[in-house]
């Protein structure tokens, strides 16, 4: 008997299909690492930024085009960060010089 990965449910061996939710079957001892799961990789992304396209780029389930377009939007989103903390940088400097004008 199998156990379906989303349902639960059990079915014959000979089927590749879960009868029930029509799940693809995976073998448990071939699903993947914990740190290439989506939550893992998310997390990751998180803490260390771009420095975790590796996870991306050697996860054996993502295709060339996944990888790609991931990647692709780990660098816009790394981008988009970089700029807005200089933003940042730049407001909490002009609020010192501000504050140094006023306290002379
Ligand atoms: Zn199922």
């Amino acid at each position: 008997m199998r156990n379906c990965i989303k349902c639960n449910q059990k079915f014959d061996e000979r089927l590749s299909d879960c009868p029930f939710c029509s799940t693809p079957y995976q073998d448990p001892s071939k699903s993947p690492k914990w740190y290439f799961r989506k939550r893992s990789l998310f997390i990751s992304f998180l803490v260390v930024g771009p420095f975790m396209l590796p996870l991306v780029w050697f996860n054996p389930q993502y295709s060339q085009t996944k990888k790609t377009v991931l990647t692709a939007i780990i660098i816009i989103v790394t981008l988009l960060m970089t700029v807005a903390f200089g933003k940042s940088l730049e407001a909490v400097w002009k609020y010192y010089q501000e504050l140094n004008v006023i306290l002379k």
